[in-house]
């Protein structure tokens, strides 16, 4: 049946600047089937200043800030209320692909400065629609004069005094009235960066999509902020689950039974030998040392050689081996036709390996993107023969990673890293399960230095997870409901577009990651099931196993439309 075009106009009222962050998708439907398209808001705002930092020293000194607005804000400076004209010396840089929505992060990038340099640095931005400045502080190098040594007027890169505004731009004549406007400006400075940090953070920048209206007050400012929280949060225990054979456990840690009896299998760790194996070339990095395409002899009676990936250890220490030791065992044990297998050990000298099965196509994140829309402008294109992946490719790569999980869950194994960038993909659209490295991280509670190199992979886990490091079957179904949005939305990285502290305000607030395009909806409801707020209500991993399957086998008609 032929209709004339309908006009509807949907009209938004009490929208702000957090609302650019959604996409607006428009659904129709009727007989011959669904359409949608997606249009991104564009509400215009005032210039602001979320965040200015006092100088630290980076690679050159930056006085760091985060600023935003709509249309985009323009940006200049004042040293102690003049104008400050940059220099090659000193310059401000933008960061780029900081992909924050609309916000801009970068630095004022002072190249080696000294006492002369020190003083109040203003950041004025406006926009058509307003204008915001703040002030911090810039010690470079302690000035054997004292901080402010009246003979000592910044004569590098004070220039063109301007009218000034009186809460910043006053310099006084004598030391003692110095002294006490550069207190003042410090006070206020140190006030305003207070204020700002405390506005940015009771800010809900969640705008009104929580699902559960929790409006927790938070510490979490910078990433180092995230760190010291997390690792505060990490003092709280979590007490052995007591129901943890019914399934509904609260807190399981992966059980201790290497090289021991699994299922009915006595298990022990095969060793390799060095000479068997011929290194071909590099794979990747790991975190714990290179990953390299290898060749090696004796592996099975039936072949000779076989192409397998060899997993180097760098720099082990006793506590290194240890843990290298555990995850083989453990690895002995875990076999699936969806989680990677596992050869064995190489323990005759140096580095010490672990060979796995060669999985061609390599971790399913880049093999993802390199099947995406965007896979030319990434020049992945070279793995792209198979062209951009369809639903139903979709759905099969997610019910291998489903039925993998539905081992792992029925040996109450937790993951705790469940990510597509932990799978990897072989000849004909294999998918497994490839990467223990956070499960192995129970072993050693230090391990979670979340300030230092290794980060919390916060963007995959449940608020119980980042809250209380409650990790469990149901926390990793939660991982699971992220890997299927990575999944349709060809490898990108779930909240792109905020920061680490900004997604754990939003997790633990319960916003829930958008449909993405290519999805259909039978696809997102599994992902919200598998994002219910309590654990106990979340999908049943054998449930979601089945539904994927069945997806699979009779994928919804209007698929092909969208596919
Ligand atoms: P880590 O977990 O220590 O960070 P990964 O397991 O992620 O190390 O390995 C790093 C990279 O090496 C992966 O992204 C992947 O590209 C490659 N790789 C790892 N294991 C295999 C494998 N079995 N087959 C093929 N490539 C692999």
């Amino acid at each position: 049946m032929w209709g004339s075009p309908l006009e509807v106009v949907l009209y938004l009222i009490n929208v702000s600047s957090s609302d650019n962050l959604h996409n607006l998708t428009c659904e129709a439907e009727n007989q011959a089937g669904p359409g949608e398209d997606v249009v991104q808001l564009d509400i215009e705002f005032p210039a602001k200043i979320l965040n200015l930092s006092d100088a630290v020293q980076l690679h050159h000194w930056c006085f760091s800030f985060v600023v935003d607005g709509n249309p985009e804000a323009n940006i200049s400076w004042l040293y102690e209320g003049a104008e400050l004209k940059e220099t090659a010396f000193t310059y401000t840089q933008l960061i780029p692909d900081s992909s924050d929505g609309s916000k801009k992060h970068g630095c004022l990038s002072l190249d080696k400065p000294t006492h002369i340099n020190n003083g109040r640095y203003t950041l004025l931005v406006d926009n058509k629609l307003g204008k915001d400045n703040a002030t911090a502080i810039g010690k470079f190098m302690d000035n054997p004069f004292g901080l402010f040594d009246p003979e000592g007027i910044i004569p590098v890169i004070n220039l063109d005094p301007i009218p000034t505004n009186k809460s910043v731009m006053d310099v006084t004549e004598n030391l003692e009235s110095r002294v006490f406007v550069v207190s003042v400006a410090v006070g206020l400075a140190v006030f305003a960066c207070a204020f700002l940090l405390v506005t940015m953070l009771v800010i809900n920048k969640c705008g009104h999509n929580s699902k559960f209206g929790i409006h927790r007050s938070s510490v979490l400012g910078t990433e180092d902020d995230l760190a010291m929280s997390l690792r505060f949060m990490n003092l709280g225990s979590s007490p052995p689950s007591s129901d943890e054979d019914s399934g509904l456990s609260s807190f399981v840690e992966n059980p201790q039974y290497f090289c021991g009896i699994i299922k009915d299998k006595d298990m022990c760790v095969q060793h390799i030998k060095r000479a068997d194996i011929v290194l071909k070339w590099e794979l990747g990095e790991g975190a714990f040392g290179k990953v390299y395409l290898a060749e090696c002899a004796n592996l099975s009676p039936n072949s000779d050689k076989m192409l397998v990936a060899i997993k180097t250890l760098k720099d082990a220490n006793e506590s290194t081996r240890q843990d290298f030791q555990r995850e083989a065992e453990l690895l002995t044990v875990l076999q699936h036709q969806h989680i990677v297998r596992f050869y064995g050990v190489c323990t005759d000298g140096e580095p010490l390996a672990m060979v796995f099965e060669y999985m061609r196509h390599g971790d399913l994140n880049r093999f993802l993107r390199a099947h995406g829309p965007d896979a030319r402008m990434l020049e992945e294109c070279k793995m792209a023969a198979l062209g951009e992946l369809t639903v139903p490719q979709m759905l099969h790569i997610a019910a291998q990673i489903a039925s993998g999980m539905v081992y792992l869950a029925s040996l109450h194994f937790v993951h705790r890293d469940l990510a597509t960038r932990n799978c990897l993909v072989g000849e004909g659209l294999v998918v497994k399960i490839g990467d223990f490295g956070m499960s192995r991280d129970i072993y050693s509670t230090d391990y979670y230095r979340v300030g230092g190199r290794t980060m919390l992979p916060i963007r995959w886990m449940p608020p119980e997870s980042i809250m209380y490091r409650k990790f469990t079957t149901e926390s990793d179904i939660w991982s699971f409901g992220v890997v299927l949005w990575e999944i349709f939305t060809y490898g990108k990285q779930p909240w792109y577009q905020l920061s680490n502290s900004e997604a754990i305000e939003c997790i633990t607030q319960g916003r829930e990651l958008e449909r993405p395009r290519t999805c259909p909806k039978q696809v997102y409801l599994l992902m919200r099931g598998c994002w219910q707020r309590e654990p106990q209500q979340r999908t049943l991993i054998k449930d979601i196993h089945a539904r994927l399957l069945a997806l699979v086998k009779n994928p919804p008609v209007y698929l092909h439309i969208l596919a």
